[in-house]
């Protein structure tokens, strides 16, 4: 059979539409939580690949001015996980089986009734482990933890992973293979400095600025700001005033994002796309935030000819959600 190389899938992974392909050993998954670890999902796997979609700039551009919300959670979330990233597994799927390796993909989509997702902790509820030894399915692997384990660059103070391409605007799908491919080496630049613009941007405050968390990958120890995951979860549903200009009066925020799984979606006045809750608040600190400071140092590789934000954010107050309620909201639209 003919030979397979790391070059050869790399560059028909791009054909396929992956922006970013990269190669982890997967020894360099020791020590992984086994509810994490890829290593239960194919164990003779010798290599993972994965695979980096870029969420163009232009899908926030909605967002960042206040004005088309949909983008971004259609096309930059859920259709990136739901749509181009499954396509783009199959056809390099069978592109590797053509060469007599077997290739199993792990798209990102998320397996909330079995692993207690809502929780962002490797605890499933559900299910039964089905041999002694084994972790329950569905094993969830860190995304964030295999990228850079094949070398495609750093996880950011704010927990999101950040390359050189494309600073935090992608998102992944991983495949795992046996065939002995060349795995790339780990990335050792620095694009996070700390500067914890991600914190302060971010509309539910859910970046700690005082604490972190860390682990040791592959001999590199990876440190973030600690994440809380429902305030995380709340705010980029839109659970803040200042930035959802759809939320409805009187919510209860909390209450509502607490149990946010499926039936619940729509409590911040706008539908959720593709299975995927909708995150209109546009990753405000994390992604947009990162990416301007990123895009002020000149740090990226693929700069553009303009900037990508040039005057203030927008910001919803007080007496402008006062006014439009008082106003009676819909009924002028209804009368047109
Ligand atoms: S905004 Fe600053 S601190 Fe936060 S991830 Fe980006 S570079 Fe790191």
């Amino acid at each position: 059979m003919q030979e397979l190389t790391s070059a050869m899938v790399k560059e028909q992974a791009k054909l396929f539409g992956a922006d970013l392909c990269g190669i982890a050993s997967m020894d360099r998954f020791e020590g992984a939580p086994p509810q994490a670890d890829p290593r239960f999902i194919f164990p003779r796997a010798k290599v993972c690949i994965m695979l980096a979609f870029r969420i163009p700039r232009g899908y926030f551009r909605g967002i960042e001015e206040g004005t088309l919300f949909s983008v971004y959670p259609s096309m930059g979330y859920g259709g990136i996980n739901m749509v181009v990233s499954p396509l783009t597994l199959r056809w390099l799927s069978c592109w590797i089986e053509d060469f007599g390796w077997e290739a199993a993909p792990v798209p990102n989509i998320f397996s909330n009734s079995s692993t207690g997702f809502s929780t962002q902790k490797y605890d499933p509820q559900h299910a039964i482990p089905v041999r002694e030894g084994l972790p329950a399915p569905d094993i969830l692997v860190d995304y964030r933890i295999a990228a850079f384990c094949a070398g495609l660059g750093q996880i950011g103070y704010s927990k999101v992973f950040l390359t050189p391409e494309f600073g935090p605007f992608q998102r992944f799908a991983m495949m795992l293979t046996d065939a002995p491919l060349e795995p790339d080496p780990i990335y050792e630049g620095k694009l996070c400095d700390r500067c914890m613009r991600c914190a302060r941007a971010c509309a539910g405050k859910a970046i700690s600025t005082t604490e972190t968390e860390s682990i040791t990958v592959a001999g590199h120890k990876i440190e973030w700001g600690k994440l809380d995951y429902l305030r995380c979860s709340t705010a980029y549903m839109g659970g803040t005033e200042e930035y959802n200009p759809f939320l409805p009066e009187g919510i209860d925020v909390e209450k509502m994002a607490e149990s946010y799984h499926g039936s619940k979606s729509g409590w911040n006045g706008y539908p959720a796309h593709l299975g995927h809750n909708a995150s209109i608040e546009g990753a405000r600190g994390c992604m947009r935030e990162c990416y301007v400071h990123l895009e002020e140092r000149g740090v990226l590789t693929k700069p553009f000819h303009n900037k990508f934000r040039d005057r203030k954010p927008w910001v919803i107050t007080p007496e402008m959600r006062r006014e439009f309620f008082a106003r009676g909201k819909g009924e002028e639209n209804a009368e047109e």
